[in-house]
């Protein structure tokens, strides 16, 4: 049995321009658990992984409005209840999906803590994108009011930013080895996982939002993954994005990887993580990861659409 591990993005659960409510997470939720359930039932193992961008911003904003009423919560345990919140919602709508189907494959979904370096230089430098986007003018009376860091995401609006370690190691990894070679379906690892940083042998939580696309390609290559799917809002990649020129991408290999990364084609908190995670599985696997949306992701496996990163 092939195993997959697919990220699913947390811009693509809540798109640009939607409120966030249920429904519109829950039928964005349904366009993928839909095709995942057909992946399974061709053969596949599938590990769901899945970001939190903008609902820890709207649990954060939630908060802080409630402040004068409800004590505020740090941004790991904001972290960990959108593992609670999406897992939720994936379990339960994969889990149908497999019975419409007679698969008996059973799905579990486990909080996961990963470790992070407390001297990370990400602590210092702001990149991960947060919550709903603003204008401008709504930014700067943000920074001004609430002494947020604001900045511009992709030319889709502004947004709060907030600290981006990078994920060292996972720490259920031995629970999640053990279940996914039962064969279980998991949900793992979701917002990128909760940060915690590991002194002397003690766990204590820290407040930052991983990107989940690097806390994925480690997930993909700790579970010795076939392969490695990223979904998020846009079906492929593009160098010179939104610029007259735009060139959509289906493929590059390790070396175009690097030149394009090195050239500034893919902005920081958004495509760069994603790249730079697809190219970490490459490189360490000599397998291949695929970049592409929500609904492209059959045809994505299929080789007929996305962004393929080989060696
Ligand atoms: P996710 O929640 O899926 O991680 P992100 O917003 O972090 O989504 O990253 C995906 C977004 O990156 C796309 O929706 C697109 O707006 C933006 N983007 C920036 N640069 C590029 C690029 N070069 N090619 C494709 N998309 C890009
Ligand atoms: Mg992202």
């Amino acid at each position: 049995m092939k195993r997959v591990v697919i990220a699913i993005g947390g811009n693509a659960i809540i798109r640009n321009g939607q409120k966030g409510t249920t429904e519109e997470q829950l039928s964005n939720i349904q366009t993928c658990c839909t095709q995942i359930a057909d992946l399974a039932q061709s053969g596949y193992q599938v590990i769901l992984t899945h970001g939190n961008g903008p609902q820890v911003g709207n649990i954060v904003i939630q908060n802080d409005m409630a402040k004068p009423v409800i004590p505020e919560s740090p941004l790991d345990i904001c972290d960990a209840a959108t593992q609670g919140s999406l897992g939720y919602l994936l379990a339960r709508t994969l889990s149908n999906a497999l019975k419409e189907r007679n698969l008996t494959t059973k799905v579990a979904t486990i909080l996961t803590q990963v470790i992070v370096d407390p001297d990370d230089p990400a602590f210092s430098h702001p990149s991960k994108f947060i919550g709903p986007f603003f204008t401008k003018e709504e930014a700067l009376e943000i920074e001004k009011t609430q002494g947020f860091l604001m900045k511009e995401d992709s030319d889709r609006g502004y947004r709060r930013v907030v600290p981006s370690p990078y994920p060292q190691k996972l720490v259920e990894l031995e629970a999640i080895q053990d279940l996914a070679s039962l064969g279980y379906t998991l949900i793992i690892a979701g917002g990128g996982g909760i940060p915690v940083i590991n002194e002397t042998g003690r766990l204590t939580g820290i407040e930052a939002v991983i990107d989940k696309d690097f806390t994925s390609s480690l997930v993909a290559e700790n579970l010795k993954a076939d392969a490695f799917v990223i979904l998020t809002e846009v079906s492929k990649a593009a160098i010179h994005y939104n610029q007259p020129n735009m060139q959509w991408l289906d493929q590059m290999n390790v070396d175009d990887c690097k030149r394009y990364l090195a050239q500034g084609e893919f902005p920081d908190g958004s495509m760069k993580p994603k790249v730079q995670a697809a190219l970490n599985f490459v490189e360490h696997t000599k397998k291949e990861a695929v970049i592409t949306s929500l609904s492209c992701l059959i045809p994505a496996l299929q080789g007929t659409d996305g962004t393929h990163i080989h060696p």
